[in-house]
């Protein structure tokens, strides 16, 4: 079978991904690009790239027949998700026992269809969580550089505090205020200029047209109009789409070999690849990449790879949940799609939690207050390798979920209390379901860094293999993970450039 060489590969192209291209590429290595998704750039009958949340298609989802998002009901009614045809969509929700993780596909992974918000942790916390890692170096190089690539902004307040874009925004924050508890404006890649323009009627609406978790059409600085245009601005990367990597292997030479298959649209393998490289990068994310991994753990391909493998796994705490406001506190029709503030008890030390004020964007009053909780589960899982179905499972329980739920009902039963209000229970399908226990949208850990890898994502067994992604961070990290990530990675481009090329 023919070989397609290459000085670098690198494997998914989210945020971890891009880092790696675009560094190898500016070093002058010639690097391939392997991503499972499609690349995003043409439009369908309708004009539009992506579709919206209120009338999602195929686009919307990877290989489903029915959308499955996030909130399942309305009033207990089934009027969410729409039948759709199978097809390579941007959005996947990966089912494992107890927990389902949301995740992006295509050229820019989880950037394609997240919420944009572009949160650096507390110093203090990730020293906590990364206690080999040089935090001032992090702090005072990593984490400026990352921003500044990424595009972060924050919202103009005088025009926040008079939108009706974000008026479920400020009836949260009263509610919080109420409780004696603090909220910080979260800043966010989608552009806030832009969002204006829309607001005034001057620029096609994308965040204020209810365009987020199945793509934005406009406004969004997503990793294909910063790291990855700037990765094939360099001349030295290509990407290869619709190529979805099964295994890694090490030839005698001690080159890595990747055997790929290539889909068309209707998901048919048309062809079966094979790669090879003398540098792999890892940037499938915490599920791709530890599934890989494992897999070569497990089936003696990458045999000396260390029990780390597939451990240290959580979902960042991640609980979904809404409140019902009085009739008086509108959260308003009109919602813009990019959350802004989130409250901030974190420093609780008793319960830390920092939940995002999320938006409900179905153009009608709902009077319901949204929630994304991130808390401090200490709870932590394991991707083991299945050889029944040459996949992984993932050992996490309904238990472990319980843990963060009962931190984030504690602070919201607080909020409750402090404004008479109550829980709203006809959003997540069953109907007595006040808190979403399972899915998350943060997946972190699986390689963990210094455990599975070195300190610089160096995995452990193999020389001039590397891992950049969300997998590195071990199950937590206190606010929203791509920031830390894209700064992780961004350490070890240029630690590894430096050392091992
Ligand atoms: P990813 O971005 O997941 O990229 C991995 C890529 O690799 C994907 O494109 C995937 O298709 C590809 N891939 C995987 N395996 C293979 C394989 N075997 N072969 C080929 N390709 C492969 N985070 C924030 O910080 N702020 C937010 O507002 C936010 N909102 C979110 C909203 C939603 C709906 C979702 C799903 C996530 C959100 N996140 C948010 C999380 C954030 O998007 C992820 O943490 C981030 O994308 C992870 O980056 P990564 O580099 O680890 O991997």
């Amino acid at each position: 079978a023919d070989v397609t060489n290459a000085p670098a590969i690198v494997v998914g192209s989210g945020y971890g991904g891009a880092v790696a291209a675009l560094r190898l590429g500016q070093a002058g290595i010639r690097t391939v690009m392997i991503e499972m998704g499609q690349l995003w750039n043409t439009a369908g009958s309708d004009g539009k790239i992506f579709c919206s949340t209120a009338a999602p298609d195929k686009r919307s989802m990877w290989f489903k027949t029915r959308t499955e998002a996030p909130l399942a009901t309305f009033l207990w009614l089934d009027v969410v998700n729409k039948d759709i045809t199978a097809y390579p969509g941007v959005l996947d929700r990966v089912h494992y026992d107890n927990m389902s993780v949301y995740v992006g596909r295509g050229v820019g992974g989880g950037s394609l269809v997240n919420g944009g918000m572009a949160v650096t942790p507390l110093q203090s916390y990730f020293a906590e969580q990364f206690p080999t890692v040089d935090a001032s170096a992090m702090y005072n190089t990593y984490f400026p550089r990352a921003r500044t690539m990424l595009g972060v902004n924050t919202v103009d307040s005088t025009w926040f505090e008079s939108t009706e874009w974000y008026q479920f925004t400020r009836t949260s924050r009263k509610a919080a205020a109420n409780t004696g508890l603090k909220t910080t404006f979260v800043p966010n890649v989608y552009d806030f200029g832009y969002m204006e323009q829309e607001a005034a009627g001057t620029a096609t609406k994308s965040a204020l047209a209810q365009e987020v978790i199945y793509g934005n059409n406009y406004g969004k600085k997503s990793l294909d109009k910063t790291y990855l245009a700037a990765a094939l601005g360099t001349g030295n990367v290509t990407i290869h789409t619709l190529e979805k990597v099964k295994a890694v292997t090490r030839a005698s030479d001690g080159s890595y070999v990747l055997s790929v298959d290539r889909i068309d649209t209707t998901g048919a393998v048309v062809e079966s690849k094979q790669y090879s490289c003398t540098y792999l990068f890892l940037g499938g994310g915490s599920l791709g990449t530890t599934e890989l991994l494992v897999r070569a753990r497990d089936t003696g391909a990458l045999p000396a790879l260390n029990s780390s493998v597939g451990g240290g796994w959580s979902t960042n705490g991640n609980t979904m949940l809404g409140r019902a406001n009085h009739i008086w506190d509108t959260t308003g029709a009109n919602q813009a799609t990019m959350p802004v503030m989130g409250i901030d008890d974190w420093a609780n030390t008793d319960n830390p939690v920092f939940a995002e004020i999320a938006p409900l964007p179905i153009g009608f009053e709902t009077w319901v207050s949204l929630y994304l909780a991130i808390t401090k589960n200490p709870q932590r899982a394991s991707f083991t390798y299945d050889s029944a179905s040459g996949g992984v499972k993932l050992g996490w329980t309904a238990a472990q979920s319980a843990v963060s739920v009962a931190m984030a009902k504690k602070l919201f039963d607080r909020i409750n209390a402090a404004n008479a209000t109550i829980y709203r229970y006809d959003l997540f399908g069953s109907a007595s379901k006040v808190f979403a226990d399972d899915f998350c949208y943060h997946p972190l850990g699986g390689c963990v860094l210094g455990q599975a890898t070195d300190d610089y994502g160096r995995v452990k067994g193999y020389s001039k293999l590397y891992v950049t992604d969300g997998s590195l961070v071990p199950g937590n990290i206190g606010v929203n993970p791509f920031v830390t990530i894209t700064a992780l990675a961004e350490r070890t481009m240029e630690r590894v450039l430096a050392e091992d090329f």
